[in-house]
C-alpha cells in the first residue's frame, strides 16, 4: 500500500534543474486541493537545525524532509502548502502526525511546486521568486518588517 503511494507521488512530479538549483515539477495536471504526498524524512529534536533544511511539525520538532520533497523551493506565492489532518492518529514513533504537501491551486504539467518557506527573519535572505506578489525576501510575513528597513 505505502508503495503504491509512494510511486504515484514520483508519477506526479519530478526533480529537475529550476532557476534555483534543483526543484519540484508537476509532470501531469494536479488540479486543486489535490494530496500531492506525504513528506518523508526524519524526525529531529535538536533546535540547532539550519531553519533553512527543515520542517516545523508539532511539539517543537522538526522534519528534514527527503526526496522529492526536499527540492520544493519557495515562491512568495505558491502554489502548495504543508498540512496535518487534525485527526490523524500521530505517528507512534514519534508522537506527531504526518506532514503533507497540497495543491493551493491549479497546477499545469511543467509548472513547478513551491511552498512558503516563512523562515524567521534571522536567516532571510533576498527572494528571486519572480511573483507579482514578491516580499522581497524570503521571510515570514509577519517578520518582513525586520529585514527591510
Ligand atoms: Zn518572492
Amino acid at each position: 500500500m505505502s508503495k503504491k503511494k509512494a510511486k504515484k507521488v514520483l508519477d506526479m512530479v519530478e526533480v529537475k534543474d529550476s532557476n534555483n538549483g534543483q526543484g519540484l515539477f508537476a509532470k501531469k495536471k494536479i488540479p486543486k486541493d489535490t494530496v500531492v504526498g506525504r513528506i518523508k524524512g526524519k524526525v529531529v529534536s535538536d533546535e540547532k537545525h539550519d531553519p533553512r533544511y527543515v520542517m516545523e511539525l508539532e511539539n517543537n520538532l522538526l522534519l528534514v524532509p527527503k526526496a522529492p520533497f526536499r527540492f520544493l523551493n519557495h515562491s512568495c506565492h505558491p502554489n502548495c502548502e504543508l498540512f496535518d489532518w487534525e485527526d490523524e492518529t500521530p505517528n507512534p514513533k514519534t508522537g506527531v502526525r504526518n506532514l503533507y504537501l497540497g495543491a493551493l491551486r491549479k497546477i499545469k504539467p511543467g509548472d513547478e511546486l513551491t511552498i512558503d518557506y516563512s523562515w524567521p527573519a534571522s536567516v532571510a535572505i533576498p527572494c528571486q521568486c519572480g511573483s507579482k506578489k514578491c516580499r522581497g525576501y524570503i521571510v515570514d510575513k509577519d517578520e518582513l518588517h525586520l529585514v527591510s528597513n
